[in-house]
């Protein structure tokens, strides 16, 4: 072996971490860019692998070390063993890789009985020294000689015991010497006392080599795959001391405020301390911004350090430094921990001080902190036990009392903060919900009705709790009683649900928010859009940047308290006239929401899906109509309008009512619903041209399509409607005729579909729900959530797509659907769609936009802007 063995921190470089590990190439690095680092040198990787190899050091090894050390003696002006001016050195291992802990380090190595009161009269703080020297001797005598902790852990006990004290701090000088003889007692009987330094130093590089080894590390490597063959550095280098003097001393330092993000000098210093006396607390540490005051000196060299810190490793720093004797050293500088809001404003800053580029930027923000910005949250400092756990179905966090009806919700809501705990919710509850600051559900999955609505809403919902029971003015959870009006906590984000209110965070929309998702739609490759049922749904959409609306589901509009009847009206009708005379009351009703809707959207692209849901869903509880037949006849009421309502509803029972008498099928068997809806489009968007002056072209998309007969029956005849009512008005419009993707059938058949459909939506949720053959509203609440634990699937379906399946699905329909027709518009408006990393797939197979509730915009434009900056670079 003919090689350098030994680098000092002046010859190293940030690219040699393979040669001098992690923690030697960053010394170094430091080291070059002028920053004055405690002096040392690195004894290299490949040392290590001849170590592990040959069982002893390559010869010369020692010559060269001692060489490299002699260059410290001179720059520190110390000497290795010297009586009265002693060089300490600390001798740690420094992988390639990080593996934090996992082998050995040796601090104060050096100290010996004479070196020790050199150190005594240097620093002036005898008891510091004493304190070294037993904490040196405990190390050296565990790591390098192999003794056990609890010997000296013993020994130390015994003497706090005789002292009558429990801290080690509360030890005297005197108390210090007598806990050293004991050590060096230990050591002397296993005849393993060391007291020449070289010989120390010697010995100290070899335990280091061999913690490589160590069982520890061993399995540390095994379970993150890092290879055996790589070893691992050694670093000697000079201890320094912040204790010596009121020129001295020691502090932290974060090159911005990591709580903020504020680009502001930010942490604390002592003056004439050591890194312990922060960490023991016996000293309160100044902050740091009153350094100027004391020593005006170092802080300009701080903040100089911050600047060239920041610039070479591009990214907020976490600082170590100490002060000895008016000297600056910096021992350590790694990226900092930040809060969100900080990690935001720090991207966006440095963007705009050239640190790193805007593309660099948007990458740095990941989903996970947009997340945490835009929703109420629970403090993370506030203490709590939650009382148990669902699923987390929408973000954020709330308190509220908790109410289980939802009439009582929906009446007192405004005036008081309410959590509404459902069994389950339906379209009948959209009132209580709305009033609501959250909802609680023990049945329901991530893509049950209430968990759609309240994601919409932007409300917290935890739903799939099925450890609750519901039971008349209460519930219970594992024995513990909430009785309506208790106050609860539910987070979204987690799941879990509290007893009692929790203290909060607010959201922070801050000007940095809004920079961030600008510079993402500057890069993104794909569009995002917003599901959006009204005109105040499409305004948020706006708000959050949506370029339009992917999904409008007409039937929430049905649901409004004042139209209900009328729809119910519809759907009791016996006859076509009847059917119709309904309908055209509801007509002016649905022209009036999509006014509204494309005024809000002004010219932004609107796809607006024609009725979808099983129609009991609009129709009262068969089991509660029963009961009302009872209780009014035994009172002698007239209950016969009840009683044909119960006859409808139930001609309409269904035992799987996902997979029944839904989307295009009643477009098919009722054409009047679908013919009324476009009329109310094409009406809407004729008059909005003319009083806005707003070109409008209307997207019709056709829910639940299974076969190309179902999607040419119902064109052929919508468009001569569309083109009647054209001619009633003597205009003309362009508007756009497509379908939804949510039927494996669709998927396989989508060339033929494609030559009907202008566009495609993939409609993920009941794609998934038929792929896998789950039902949305039930599987994530009964086993769902046991298949992702035991790791039978990766992840929920429901809320990450399923790439190999579904997607298969997708990728095939879109291949399909191109080769029919090559500019067919494409985009996906399941829950999905606002998910970062469906969104990224998304992009990959070549959709143009995806769509997702209002709230979830701003991170799908963010993750839009990930995913195509991630595979233009892959
Ligand atoms: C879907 O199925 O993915 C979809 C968007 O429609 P809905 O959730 O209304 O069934
Ligand atoms: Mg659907």
């Amino acid at each position: 072996m003919d090689k350098k063995f030994v680098y000092m921190f002046e010859e190293g470089r940030a690219e040699m971490k393979a040669l001098l590990g992690g923690k030697g190439a960053n010394l170094a690095e430091m080291t070059q860019i002028g920053l004055l680092v405690p002096p040392g040198f690195t004894i290299t990787t490949e040392v290590c692998r001849y170590y592990t190899e040959h069982g002893e050091f390559p010869s010369g090894l020692m010559d060269d070390v001692r060489a490299a050390l002699a260059k410290v003696e001179e720059k520190m002006r110390k000497q290795f063993g010297d009586a009265k001016n002693p060089l300490l050195v600390s001798v740690r291992s420094g992988a390639p890789i990080s593996m934090p802990g996992m082998m050995d380090t040796v601090l104060n190595l050096g100290l010996n009985d004479t070196t020790v009161e050199g150190l005594a009269a240097i620093t002036g703080n005898r008891r510091f020294a004493i304190d070294s020297y037993r904490r040196f001797l405990q190390m050296f005598g565990n790591v390098v000689e192999g003794i056990d902790h609890s010997v000296f852990e013993k020994a130390l006990e015994d003497v706090k015991r005789s002292r009558g004290v429990k801290f080690d701090t509360e030890l005297d000088t005197e108390a210090l010497e007598e806990v050293v003889r004991r050590f060096k007692a230990i050591l002397e009987k296993e005849g393993k006392l060391v007291m020449d330094p070289h010989e120390q130093l010697e010995m100290a590089i070899r335990a280091v080599f061999e913690s490589w080894n160590n069982p520890r590390a061993k399995v540390y490597r095994e379970i993150n795959n890092i290879s055996d063959d790589i070893g691992t550095a050694v670093n000697v280098q000079s201890m320094v001391f912040g204790n010596t003097g009121d020129d001295s001393g020691t502090g932290v330092a974060f090159t911005r405020n990591p709580s903020t993000g504020a680009k502001e000098i930010y942490g604390e210093f002592l003056v004439n301390a050591q890194g312990e006396d922060v960490v023991a607390g016996i000293r309160t540490p100044l902050p740091l911004s009153e350094m100027k005051g004391i020593m005006p000196e170092i802080f300009t060299q701080l903040q100089y350090v911050f600047n060239v810190l920041e610039r070479r490793y591009r990214d907020m720093q976490d600082i170590e430094f100490t002060i000895e004797h008016g000297t600056l050293y910096l021992l350590q500088t790694r990226t900092g921990k930040r809060t969100p809001q900080a990690a935001l404003r720090i991207a966006v800053d440095m963007a705009k001080e050239n640190i790193i580029t805007e593309k660099e930027a948007i990458m740095r923000v990941t989903p996970e902190i947009l997340e945490a910005l835009l929703h109420k949250r629970i403090d993370p400092n506030a203490e709590y036990t939650p009382l148990t756990k669902g699923l987390n179905a929408s973000p954020g966090a709330a308190s509220g009392k908790v109410v289980f009806d939802t009439d009582l919700a929906a009446e007192i809501g405004d005036r008081e903060d309410v959590i509404l705990v459902r069994p389950e919710t339906t379209p009948d509850d959209i009132h209580g919900l709305a009033k609501s600051r959250g909802v609680l559900t023990v049945r329901g999955g991530m893509t049950s009705h209430a968990a759609v609505v309240a994601r919409g809403m932007g409300k917290p919902c935890v739903s799939g709790c099925e450890d609750i029971h519901i039971e008349g003015d209460h519930f219970t959870v594992n024995g513990v009683v909430v009785k309506e009006g208790d106050v609860i906590t539910i987070d979204g984000g987690t799941g879990e649900v509290i007893v009692g209110e929790v203290p909060m965070i607010e959201p922070e929309m801050s000007d940095e928010f809004s920079e961030i998702l600008e510079w993402s739609d500057e890069v993104s490759g794909i569009g995002v859009r917003a599901n959006a049922d009204t005109p105040e749904d499409a305004r948020k959409a706006v708000e959050f940047g949506a370029q339009g609306i992917g999904l409008c589901r007409t039937e929430h509009m049905f649901m409004a308290q004042d139209r209900l009847p009328i729809v119910q009206e519809m759907i009791m009708a016996t006859t076509k006239e009847e059917r119709q005379a309904a309908l055209e009351k509801i007509l002016p009703m649905q022209k009036e929401d999509f006014i509204g809707i494309f005024r809000e959207m002004k010219g932004r692209p609107v796809t607006i899906r024609l009725l979808d849901p099983p129609l009991h869903e609009f129709l009262p509880d068969r089991e509660q109509l029963m009961i009302d037949v009872a209780v009014g006849r035994e009172k002698g009421e007239d209950v016969s309008s009840k009683e044909r309502m119960l006859r409808v509803v139930e001609s309409l029972s269904e035992l799987n009512p996902m997979l029944g008498f839904r989307g295009c099928r009643l477009g098919i068997i009722y054409p009047e619903i679908y013919e009324m809806q476009v009329r109310a489009i094409i009406e809407a968007a004729l008059h909005v041209r003319e009083t806005d002056g707003l070109e409008i072209r209307p997207e019709i998309m056709i829910p639940l399509v299974g076969h190309i007969n179902e999607l040419r029956t119902l064109k052929k005849r919508l468009e001569a409607v569309i083109s009647d009512i054209l001619k009633e008005h003597g205009a003309e419009m362009s508007y756009l005729f497509g379908t939804m993707i949510e039927i494996p059938r669709a998927a396989l058949t989508a060339d033929e579909i494609a030559t009907e459909a202008e566009f495609f939506s993939f409609g993920t949720n009941d794609l998934t729900q038929t792929t896998f053959g789950f039902s949305r509203d039930d599987a994530e609440g009964k086993f769902l959530q046991h298949y992702v634990e035991k790791g039978i699937l990766e992840q929920d379906p429901f809320q990450v797509l399923d790439q190999q399946g579904v997607g298969e699905l997708m990728k095939m329909a879109i291949e399909k659907g191109k080769k029919v027709r090559k500019d067919i518009k494409l985009g996906i408006c399941g829950e999905h769609g606002g998910e970062p990393k469906t969104i990224d797939f998304c992009y990959r197979i070549g959709l143009s936009y995806v769509s997702c509730s209002p709230f979830r915009v701003p991170i799908a434009r963010l993750a839009a802007a990930h995913a195509t900056i991630r595979n233009e670079s892959a």
